[in-house]
């Protein structure tokens, strides 16, 4: 190891003072040559592998815990997945192969896999054709953003306004201001869906789009989605479909059908693939026939002879969205996931992830307060404010989950419900795993009117106390050893 490191340092890692012989290069100023080798660990194989495989085991992850973080779709990732991502032919491909000769000879199976991938998307979504360039579903709202300004701009007005309800993520207002759009914010009727006069009274020909989670973010699926569509429509404006909530409905209806323009998926979480902290994403965006001419280029296109080649003939294209052609880990394994359930298997993703929420929802609605408390969809959302009367806050029920071995539900959003706890449990957990769940969340309910202060000093059995939330934005230190108890 110590060799090795050495060989790093002198080889390649910095800027060494040359031996006498070797000539330093006329363009590099002199005064800026280390002086010093850098002090770099030098540390042995084993030291390595104990520091990484402790950090790992600080995780929290779907691997070793319940993870119901609505909205993120936290299921399980199957592993055959990731030794599909691991063949050889796909980790060894340089993106630049796709450039070289005749522009995608040597790259064939890569191209056929996002052509497939895009094929796939079509019939799930009802759409015409995907670009599986943007990275994450936010840069995927970008894209679709982007091509709402080029399509109103073709048709001689890129017009002022994008609609979005105040139950939408953050991320969908953030695009559309990104794109240069002014954002509209529609309010919540008392059903959970954008209240549709307050939405009809904003809609003129200044709107380009309206951006709308369905279900959304209160896993309610809007009854009046079709009339909001042909609505939108009438004045011009487009429908964006926000569909990181596709795991409620992969297989029972598609966005296209219903009226929407343009979707961006999440494959990251509805089609599977490690995601978190910031990990690899996967935003594919698709769009009807008529918007097939602003997607980002270069296109996977079929040849005549079944061979697949780039193509940049896209005449009103919004550009390249990100390098070559995305995360194409993600977009692997998301083949390799929809080849592997085939129909069958993706309805139940929507089946079964829609049954696991209400039967969570039903069993909870004596516990807690629900908001909306009707038949949800993949997700639901709960509120502590009966528990925050005793100074128990969603925060302190979150906390104690924690204690619990239980990742806590997404807390605080949607922002229109006070003390909110999102709680998305996915079709891959058991009934086992889901009443130990259910007995825990009654057991702080419980607590709350017993016993508050266990919920508020928790989390207790964790290697390191409740974090100070001010200190830990205002003045954030991350040496683990700095912050543990012992
Ligand atoms: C996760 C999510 C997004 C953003 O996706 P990223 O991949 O995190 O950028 C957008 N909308 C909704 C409803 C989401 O849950």
């Amino acid at each position: 190891m110590k060799l090795i490191f050495e060989k790093s340092v002198k080889g390649r890692v910095g800027f060494q003072i040359p031996e006498k012989d070797v000539p330093i290069k006329a363009s590099f100023p002199h005064q800026y040559a280390r002086q010093k080798d850098p002090a770099l660990p030098e540390v042995s194989e084993l030291d390595v592998v104990r520091h990484y495989t402790n950090l790992s085991r600080m995780n929290f992850s779907v691997d070793t815990n319940f993870y119901p973080l609505g909205s993120c779709t936290m299921k399980y990732n199957p592993k055959f997945t990731e030794k599909i991502a691991k063949l050889p032919g796909f980790t060894d491909f340089h993106p630049l192969l796709t450039h070289l000769r005749g522009g995608g000879e040597l790259a064939q199976g890569a191209l056929e896999v996002i052509y497939r991938t895009e094929e796939l998307l079509c019939e799930i979504t009802g759409m015409s054709g995907y670009t599986t360039q943007p990275l994450a579903g936010a840069h995927g709202e970008l894209t679709g953003a982007m091509i709402i300004a080029a399509y109103h701009k073709l048709h001689g007005n890129r017009r002022k306004y994008i609609i979005v309800p105040d139950s939408s993520h953050g991320t969908n207002p953030a695009s559309a201001a990104i794109a240069g759009y002014e954002v509209i914010v529609i309010p919540t009727d008392k059903d959970g869906c954008m209240d549709i006069d307050e939405f009809e009274s904003k809609l003129n020909k200044d709107t380009a789009g309206v951006m709308l989670t369905c279900p959304n973010t209160l896993g309610i699926f809007n009854p009046s989605i079709k009339k909001i569509a042909d609505l939108a429509h009438k004045v011009g404006a487009l429908m964006y479909y926000d569909g990181a909530n596709l795991n409620a409905i992969t297989g029972k209806c598609r966005p296209g059908d219903i009226g929407f323009d343009i979707v961006h998926l999440n494959l990251h979480k509805t089609f599977s693939t490690p995601h978190g902290g910031g990990g690899p994403g996967s935003g594919p965006v698709g769009v009807t026939s008529e918007l097939l001419q602003f997607l980002p280029v270069p296109k996977v296109v079929k040849r005549a002879d079944g061979t697949f080649a780039l193509s940049r003939n896209c005449p009103h294209t919004i550009g390249y969205i990100a390098p070559f052609w995305g995360n194409f880990g993600v977009i692997l394994r998301a083949y390799a996931y929809m080849l592997y359930l085939g129909k069958a298997g993706l309805v139940e993703i929507a089946e079964k992830s829609v049954l696991n929420a209400n039967y969570c929802r039903k069993r909870l609605e004596k516990y807690f307060d629900i908001p909306y408390d009707r038949i949800c969809m993949h997700e639901f959302v709960i509120s502590a404010s009966k528990q925050k009367e005793n100074g128990v806050s969603a925060l302190d029920i979150a906390k104690y989950l924690i204690d619990n071995g239980i990742h806590p539900p997404t807390v605080y959003f949607p922002l229109i419900v006070k003390e909110a706890l999102m709680i998305e449990p996915t079709e891959t957990e058991s009934k086992e795993t889901l009443d130990r769940f259910i007995d825990i969340m009654i057991e702080a309910a419980n607590l709350a009117i017993k016993n508050p202060k266990k919920l508020q000093d928790a989390p207790v059995k964790m290697p390191i106390e409740r974090l100070d939330e001010t200190k830990a934005a205002r003045d954030l230190d991350l040496r683990w050893q700095a912050t543990t108890k012992n």
